[in-house]
């Protein structure tokens, strides 16, 4: 079989900034809208610093406002939970961010629960988790988590429609796994969700035409578990031991092997990770506009 088709997440990505700055221009002009992205970000975490650091640049690029509150580590939950409150009520926010994961004195679900529902650009308020496991759509469509609808759109841009079509998601998180499944079921797939407790993984695995890897072990995902011409979207971001003492990314999916079997496959890194970001302003976009009462465009 000839190599899988690559699936260009970094080019995918831009492409997509490009329509957002365009919508941004056009809603600021129509409507004298200017979206507002808030990231809070609580103690020192290096990745979270870097994942910041590239949300603020790339929300200012698309021509949206970008804020920040950096909290220290021993922030207790009373001033954090005070914080959102405000955020919730300022108009110039739109979009309301809060890096996981949070210092252990915090309790997440709290935080994320707190977070006005129309701002939570992350999708991972219970309304809008909610919202999307029950089909809402109109003034009660759901705003989606990032990382999964941007699979979703690499999907659908590679395979078109996806109707009836036997999609696997390895992974059950509230992040990435299950929104991933109730994402494709919307597209009419026929979804399974395995996790750590499945009985053979491989046999299941080679029942996909869509498989998608979200479970965080390097390379778990064989060739010969991939069923030939299957796409496959590799969620897993993992940094291992590389050459001279490096270290390097790699993905849930054994790409060398996978590439001779699969008809598409994304990379790591430049698959999926580009995407978060670029659906995170996206959603920033869908939100403000929702709450203007004004047409939110199609991405
Ligand atoms: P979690 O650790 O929250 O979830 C991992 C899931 O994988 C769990 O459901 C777990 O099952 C399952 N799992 C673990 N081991 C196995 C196994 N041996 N066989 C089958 N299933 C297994 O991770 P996330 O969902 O947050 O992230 C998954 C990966 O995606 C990570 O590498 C993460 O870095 C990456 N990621 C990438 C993003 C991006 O922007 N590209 C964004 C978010 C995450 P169980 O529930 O039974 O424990």
């Amino acid at each position: 079989m000839a190599d899988a088709k690559i699936i260009d997440g970094k080019a995918f990505a831009a492409a997509l900034r490009g329509r957002i700055a365009t919508a941004v221009g056009e809603i600021k002009q129509a409507h004298g809208l200017t979206p507002g992205l808030v990231v809070v970000l609580v103690g020192e975490n290096p990745a979270s610093q870097v994942y910041v650091r590239n949300k603020a640049r790339q929300t200012e690029e698309v021509g949206m406002a970008s804020f920040e509150h950096k909290l220290p580590a021993d922030t207790g939950q009373d001033e954090l939970m005070a914080l959102i409150a405000k955020l919730n009520k300022d108009p110039a926010i739109n979009g309301i961010l809060v890096q996981l994961p949070l210092p252990k004195q915090i309790d997440e679900q709290a935080v994320i629960a707190a977070i006005d529902p129309a701002k939570d650009v992350d999708g991972f308020h219970v309304i809008n988790t909610g919202r999307l496991a029950t089909g809402g759509s109109g003034a009660s469509a759901p705003l989606i988590p990032c990382t999964p609808l941007g699979c979703l759109m690499m999907l659908k841009d590679h395979l078109g429609d996806l109707t009836g079509m036997p999609a696997v998601v390895v992974g059950r998180s509230n992040i990435v796994g299950k929104p991933m499944a109730q994402l494709l079921l919307r597209e009419h797939c026929t979804v399974t969700i395995a996790h750590s407790r499945t009985r053979d993984l491989p046999a299941v695995c080679r029942g996909a035409e869509i498989l998608i890897a979200a479970v965080g072990r390097p390379e778990m995902i064989r060739g010969d578990w991939i069923r030939p011409g299957a796409t496959v979207i590799d969620v897993g971001i993992n940094r291992i031991e590389g050459e001279g003492g490096k270290t390097r990314l790699v993905g849930d999916v054994a790409t060398g092997e996978a590439r001779s079997i699969a008809g598409a496959i994304t990379p790591v890194p430049g698959g999926v990770g580009p995407m978060t970001i670029a659906c995170l302003l996206a959603n920033t976009v869908t939100a403000t506009c929702r709450q203007a009462g004004v047409p939110a465009p199609e991405f």
